[in-house]
């Protein structure tokens, strides 16, 4: 079924439009026709939300954790059940192949599967007290309401990401997707309440990011923000939200860098270099954004990667204007491959090899959200990890090399939230934490069961066996 040609908001498990009427347009990367129309939210949309919200959250997390994980369970599967009409969905709106959109919608699926089973295990702890005849528990408590703000780029994971924990743990949430995917977030929306979640429990706000996200962000009855995007959007979102003292989790960009060492199986290195460069057009948090290659077989490494680039087969960018920032951003540069719009309708960028800029510049520390890929080259190891960390941002890194102590060294050594030895930047699978380190998060770390850190808070109960002894 194709998405409606109307995208309205979910208040309250029914859709709505904006409360002014307003709407904007919302065109395929792909070829810049028209998909649909969307809400164009705004204040009393986020405060209809966030009451509805509020109203659901304490029957919700009145039911068990086992009651509450079968619910995502059934989620899981009517997702798993309709993927070909997900992915459709979010290949249109977002542009990329079918293939690579099934595989979102299964990574979507695993997660729910993966939450719903902490259902069964959501531990606590107990411990012994230096006070006799006391023993204490811990156990988790929802947070409330759950403002969950997301990026583009894998829309269904970034839905599953957040909002599977998020309800599961017992709070209600107001989820605020990206206005490039509003067909995928009212898909979703509506197949939450289809398969079971009441209704409140998750709201979908559809909008500008500049005017439906400040006032979730500021509403005095989210105790949560939960935020995937940009840094500059984050460092705003901690600032205002962290001024009322509200729980802020951001998961932010990346400048991921990729080293190819002189004992490297160049063959892999090439193959997996193309793959976390350009997969997705390169707008992948974790992108190989990076390349930092020994000197002695750098000349080979490129010629190869410039090759592979070239008959590399990826999507167009998310919007015209991205396309325009990234073409701004490569004026000037040292170009050995792309750097130029394809030609055809749409918002295609050739993937794109860069070389000789200088570690500082702001080509090699800003994030492009691209296809686009810079090559460096260095002497030695202690180099590579040098050059590697002169970055504000640590999220995920990558070394290709057949020594143990080089990978391990390098492993040690590197600022980020995820290694990967003798393969791609990569993100996470379900049950392993992810997240980064300086500017690339707070420190939270998302999927696993470090998930439940960021959606519930402890509570310590002191127990007193026999009051006679206390
Ligand atoms: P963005 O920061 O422009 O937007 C992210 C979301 O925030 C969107 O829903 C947007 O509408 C909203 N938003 C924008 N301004 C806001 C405001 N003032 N208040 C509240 N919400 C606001 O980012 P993007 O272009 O959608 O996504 C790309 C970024 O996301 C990249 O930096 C990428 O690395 C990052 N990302 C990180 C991860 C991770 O897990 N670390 C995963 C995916 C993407």
């Amino acid at each position: 079924m194709p998405a409606p040609s109307d995208i309205q908001n979910v208040v309250d498990g029914r859709a709505a439009p904006a409360a002014g009427g307003e709407r904007f347009e919302k065109r395929r990367p792909a070829d810049g026709s028209l998909l649909c129309t969307v809400a164009r939210s705004g204040a009393a949309d986020v405060a209809a939300a966030v009451a509805a919200a509020g109203r659901a959250q304490p029957a919700w997390a009145a039911r068990t954790p086992v009651e509450r994980g079968e619910v995502v369970r059934e989620i899981a599967l009517a997702l798993r059940a309709r993927r070909e009409e997900a992915a459709a969905i979010v290949s249109e709106e977002t542009g990329k192949s079918m293939e690579l959109a099934l595989g979102e919608a299964d990574a979507a699926v695993e997660m729910g599967f993966f939450v719903a089973g902490e259902g069964r295990r959501l531990y606590g702890r107990t411990t012994t007290s230096a006070m006799p005849n006391r023993t204490v528990t811990a156990t988790r408590r929802p947070v409330g309401v759950a403002a969950l703000i997301v990026s583009f780029n894998t829309p269904l994971p970034n839905y599953a990401w957040k909002a599977f924990p998020a309800v599961f743990c017992g709070n209600a949430a107001v989820l605020k997707p990206s206005e490039h995917t509003p067909a995928s977030a009212l898909f979703f929306g509506e197949l939450c309440h289809e398969a079971g979640l009441p209704a409140g429990v998750l709201n979908v706000v559809q909008g500008f990011g500049s005017e439906a996200g400040p006032p979730l962000v500021e509403s005095p009855d989210v105790d949560l923000v939960s935020f995937t995007g940009s840094a500059a959007t984050g460092r705003w979102i901690n600032e205002r939200a962290g001024g009322r003292l509200a729980k802020v989790c951001l998961e932010l960009g990346g400048k991921n860098a990729l080293v190819v060492c002189d004992d490297a199986d160049l063959d892999r290195a090439v193959d997996w270099s193309l793959a976390s460069a350009f997969s997705n057009a390169g707008q992948r948090c974790a992108a190989a954004s990076r390349l930092v290659v020994f000197d002695t077989v750098y000349e080979e490494f490129r010629d190869r990667l410039v090759a592979g680039a070239r008959a590399y087969e990826t999507g167009p960018v998310i919007s015209e204007r991205s396309l325009d920032r990234i073409l701004a951003l490569l004026d000037g540069a040292r170009v050995a491959t792309g750097g130029e719009r394809l030609d055809r309708a749409g918002w295609w960028l050739a993937p794109t090899v860069v070389e000789d800029v200088p570690a500082g510049d702001n080509l090699s520390s800003n994030e492009l959200f691209g296809p686009v890929t810079i090559l460096y080259r260095v002497r030695d190891l202690e180099e590579a990890i040098a050059l590697v960390n002169d970055s504000p941002y640590g999220l995920t890194s990558a070394i290709h090399t057949a020594s143990l102590h080089r990978a391990m060294h390098f492993a040690e050594t590197v600022q980020a939230g995820v290694v990967v030895v003798n393969g791609g930047t990569h993100g996470s699978e379900p049950h392993m934490g992810f997240g980064g380190v300086k500017q690339s998060g707070t420190g939270w770390r998302e999927a696993g069961v470090e998930a439940l850190d960021v959606y519930t808070d402890w509570k310590y109960v002191n127990l007193i066996a026999d009051p006679a002894k206390a």
